[in-house]
């Protein structure tokens, strides 16, 4: 039995799906105005952890994952800027172009991380439609208000407000005369919000309020209502989103379909860097090409992502990424040498179930490796149980290779070529440009009397 910690309850609650052997998940995407940074990945390593586990037990998971390309804004009641607009003054592109080149990167790390991507990807500017559609309906439904600057959701109207933060609303309500503005209560939040007529915005529609944009919260319930239905089974984010994305996300849908939009509500704890909390906004963050451009295999990152538990915060740091970087190579060598895989072992695949099923406790899940890494079973016994665990453990241990015995892609051997063609013609700056690109993917080119050699740099182990 598979039990999973909702945030809604506040309770630890057997899972069993609404309508089996269907599970439906949504989980709140990356907001593209910039590349993802190691926490916001450190959520989507937990999410996918948790599908691999739901298909583990058997279930058929449908999951679908937006891509926040408008509305966001830098601060979260509803005064800030667009993240959009502020990505594109910095990068000197459109927000058109900006959402491609960053969704893309997304793409790249996911697959890095061997996390899976959603069955469904779905992006807040092809959906302005529904987000429309939605607003009206909660407008009928006689839950929203008109200010100057936009078409705001009323949280009064809701009894239950803010249930999954367990909100202090007369304490809010007490607290915050000051910062309001046209707001009637302080949780109140945009649902539209218009085109400032002095400024010339890249991303608006036409609505029938007024042209201006979605707020930020109404493009999850409505995308997830479209996909999903409007109670659908696990909904997921990071910590920050159980005080007002999912509050918002879960009123709206209240307000329209009356219902509570998932069964289930999980939020994975943040990444922090030696107690400091990582963010894009202050500019001072990690990616995960920080990694790379150290020498790292990126499953490193996974590995050391998977020895803390989803709802503690985890503190980064490279002393924490060697110490992963050594267990994961001792993993791969001891796998490599185990013979063809037979039966698995049903007793450590029983220990490690319930361990994945104890609300996803991975740190757990590792020590259960480990113990099977040190017993005394046959290896083909090992190495068909260890095939069974990685389905959820995602380490790609089966297919690992030594380093040596690795091929060089086909995409790099194609950019040495093309150094080796631009050098020929003198063209010093693009050869400069292709070497940092191979650097880039991890390799090292050098120029021997015999022409140029290349080398996978090493992992830090
Ligand atoms: P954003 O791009 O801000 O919309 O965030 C994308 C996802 O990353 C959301 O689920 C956030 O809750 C999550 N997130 C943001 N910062 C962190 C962090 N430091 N650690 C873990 N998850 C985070
Ligand atoms: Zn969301």
């Amino acid at each position: 039995m598979l039990n999973l910690f909702d945030t809604y309850e506040r309770k630890i609650r057997p899972f069993t799906p609404l309508t089996p052997p269907q599970v439906k998940l949504y989980t709140c995407g990356l907001t593209v105005y910039d590349y993802a940074h190691i926490g916001n990945l450190r959520s989507y390593i937990f999410e996918d952890i948790l599908r691999r586990v739901l298909e583990f037990n058997g279930h058929e998971v449908l999951h679908v994952m937006n891509i926040t390309d408008v509305g966001h804004l830098t601060d979260d009641a509803d005064a800030g800027e667009d993240k959009m607009e502020v990505g594109t003054r910095r990068a000197g592109k459109s927000a058109w172009e900006i959402a491609d080149i960053y969704t893309a990167a997304f793409k790249q790390d996911l697959a890095h991380l061997h996390i899976h991507e959603p069955h469904i990807w779905c992006k807040a500017t092809d959906h302005i439609a529904e987000q429309i559609a939605m607003i009206q309906c909660i407008e009928a439904n006689g839950y929203t208000y008109r200010t100057s600057d936009g078409i705001y959701f009323d949280t009064s109207r809701l009894g239950d407000y803010g249930h999954i933060a367990r909100l202090n609303i007369e304490g809010l309500q007490a607290g915050s005369r000051v910062a309001m503005s046209e707001k009637r209560n302080p949780t109140d939040f945009a649902l539209w919000k218009f085109s400032k007529p002095d400024e010339q915005r890249q991303m608006e529609w036409d609505s029938p309020w007024g042209t201006g944009f979605p707020g930020w919260h109404i493009e999850c319930s409505a995308m997830a209502a479209k996909y999903l239905g409007p109670f659908f089974d696990i909904h997921c984010g990071g910590e920050d989103h159980i005080m007002v994305h999912h509050p918002n996300e879960i009123a709206q849908t209240q307000a329209c379909h009356g219902t509570r939009l998932a069964n289930f509500w999980l939020h994975g704890y943040f990444l922090q860097l030696d107690g400091l909390k990582m963010s894009k906004s202050s500019g001072d963050f990690l990616r995960l090409q920080t990694i790379l451009d150290r020498g790292y295999d990126p499953l490193v990152y996974r590995y050391f992502c998977l020895g803390g538990h989803y709802r503690s915060k985890l503190t980064f740091n490279w002393q924490a990424m060697d110490a992963a970087a050594a267990a994961l190579q001792r993993l791969r060598t001891a796998v490599t040498q185990w013979p063809t895989p037979t039966q698995p072992d049903e007793l450590f695949l029983t220990d490690f179930t319930n361990q994945i099923n104890d609300d996803l406790n991975m740190p757990r899940a590792l020590a259960v490796v480990w113990n099977l890494v040190k017993s005394d079973l046959p290896d083909d016994v090992k190495k068909a149980t260890i095939v069974e665990f990685d389905r959820v453990l995602g380490l790609g241990l089966a297919d690992w290779q030594p380093e040596a015995e690795q091929p060089i892609p086909a995409e790099i051997l194609v950019l040495a070529e093309q150094r080796h063609a631009a050098r020929a013609a003198k063209n010093w700056a693009e050869a400069d440009a292709l070497r940092d690109q191979i650097a880039a993917a991890g390799y090292d080119i050098t120029d021997t009397p015999n022409g140029p050699e290349l080398k996978r740099r090493a992992v830090h182990a």
